[in-house]
């Protein structure tokens, strides 16, 4: 039996099922005790200190004693500690992105992913340079900045070379204004070689989901293909980092598993990471399982409810203050107007999840990965955001000025990100408003922008961050940064 140990490499030692079953007992005995309760949502609190605010965090164990508990009054204190934390670090800030699919391409057995290979009804497409060349001016039409670009698993069709490829001629392309200034990479586990290849490539984030890290029933939903090895894509992570890579993405699907087996199990992971490279994922993916071409999510029965749902999130933003929290479109407006008051700091918008999508005029469906709840347009996503006082923000200075892993994780504990990643947020906000956004949506933007800029602290750098608004208004001067 394997022995749990945080700093271990060894998958089954991190995620150690033992350890997850007596963490779901532990919580299960204690999520009527209020004292235990009490102490834990203390704990969770930011505190103000004469360095600025800080911010513990919570164990799994600690967590998962909340996520157990029903009592009402409990999980409107867990929300509302959960709101104060998203504020106290993050600011109104809502950082926008969009996911760009390569391939469908696809090795694996995934029984909820129609890419998978059994699949003989979708059409498989890869896109060719010349087209990821068209899907890139298609985004930045709509004024994203940040992609996360995603793929199927295929060592034939789709090789690293290729993924290689296509972040060169995403980051080379420029139409108009526009630029996408970070690539945020979404592929199956690989080598640490090819981890290394992706940093020198200049990749923001490697995300990867655990899909589920219940063991055994990852083996079952991963039957054939290389992702069928769980120990090589739980510790996929861990390599990533050897391969010189800061900043990762977690994630589960939620609806596979018990998702309080999930959620132990996530936070077992970021603290492993933490454990062992001294610094924790920069951020949380949460998707739950949508209907799709070839899949019925009915037949997964540990689907969860909304209410269910928003717990988890707001647990895991008290859990890990530090970590960013991504919603998808996956969601509906309404789920994710909810949650983004619980602590979620990233969304994506105007997506589509299907290989050369956005470069159609009509949305198409046969190559799609999942269905989009959500299928406003970006314009329309920001408007709303800042109605209801979000800040959306297309702003991605931190890696490239070097701010990554454990650089980032200190300016967010050290509260500067109000003098830096806010003013980054006003100037990229005005690029979109200028460049792309409708004349309401500009005008909405304009009026937030004013008011924000009276809350950046440093008069210096309100100074500098007004100047360069007024040069973006008055010029095609771009991509001013602090
Ligand atoms: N092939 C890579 C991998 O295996 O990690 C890339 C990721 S895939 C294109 C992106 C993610 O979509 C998967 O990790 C999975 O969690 C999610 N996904 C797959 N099928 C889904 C479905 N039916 N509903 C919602 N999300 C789904």
């Amino acid at each position: 039996m394997a022995i749990y140990d945080p700093k271990s490499l060894k998958a089954e030692e991190f995620i150690n099922n033992e350890e997850i079953l007596a963490t779901l007992e532990y919580a299960e005995a204690n999520k009527n005790n209020m004292e235990l309760i009490n102490s834990i949502l203390e704990k969770a609190r930011p505190k103000k200190t004469a360095e600025g605010t800080t911010c513990s965090g919570l164990t799994h164990r600690e967590a998962s004693v909340l996520l157990a508990c029903d009592d009402p009054d409990v999980i409107e204190r867990i929300y509302k500690i959960a709101e104060e934390i998203k504020l106290a670090f993050y600011g109104n800030r809502i950082v926008m992105f969009a996911p760009l699919y390569l391939s469908n391409y696809c090795v694996n057995g995934c029984v909820y992913c129609p890419y998978h290979l059994k699949n003989k009804t979708i059409p498989r497409k890869k896109l060719t340079q010349e087209e990821v060349k068209k899907e890139v001016i298609a985004l930045q039409d709509m004024g994203h900045k940040r992609l996360a670009i995603e793929a199927g698993e295929d060592p034939k069709n789709n090789p690293i070379e290729y993924i290689l490829e296509c972040i060169k001629t995403i980051y080379s392309v420029n139409h108009k204004n526009g630029a996408i200034r970070r690539v945020n990479v979404n592929i199956a586990a690989t080598t640490v070689e090819n981890y290394r290849k992706l940093k020198d490539a200049g990749i923001g984030t490697y995300i990867l989901f655990q899909e589920t890290y219940h063991k055994e029933s990852y083996l079952q939903l991963h039957p054939t293909g290389p992702k069928h090895d769980y120990n090589y894509h739980t510790e996929a992570m861990d390599r990533a980092m050897e391969g010189g890579i800061d900043d990762v993405g977690l994630g589960v699907l939620f609806g596979l598993e018990l998702y309080k087996y999930e959620f132990a199990g996530l936070l077992m992971h970021a603290e492993h990471l933490e454990a062992v490279h001294g610094v924790g994922p920069h951020t949380i993916s949460v998707p739950r399982i949508k209907k799709a071409a070839d899949i019925d999510p009915t037949a997964f029965d540990n689907s969860i409810s909304d209410d269910i749902f928003a717990k988890i999130t707001a647990c895991i933003r008290l859990a890990v203050p530090y970590t960013g929290i991504i919603i998808s479109t996956r969601e509906s407006e309404a789920v994710r107007g909810k949650l983004l008051n619980l602590g979620v700091s990233q969304i994506s918008g105007a997506s589509r999840t299907s290989v050369g999508g956005y470069s159609e005029k009509i949305r198409p469906t046969d190559t799609e990965q999942f269905d989009v709840s959500d299928q406003r347009t970006l314009d329309e996503v920001v408007r709303w955001l800042m109605e209801n006082d979000h800040l959306p923000s297309f702003c991605t200075a931190c890696y490239r000025e070097g701010r990554t892993g454990d650089r980032f994780m200190s300016l967010c504990k050290t509260g500067q990100i109000v003098n830096c990643c806010f003013p980054n947020a006003l100037m990229t906000l005005s690029e979109f408003l200028e460049d792309y956004a409708s004349e309401e949506t500009k005008k909405i933007g304009y009026a937030m922008i004013e008011r924000e800029l009276k809350k950046i602290p440093k008069e210096k750098v309100r100074k500098i961050a007004e100047d360069n608004i007024e040069q973006i208004k008055q010029s095609n001067r771009r991509d001013f940064r602090f």
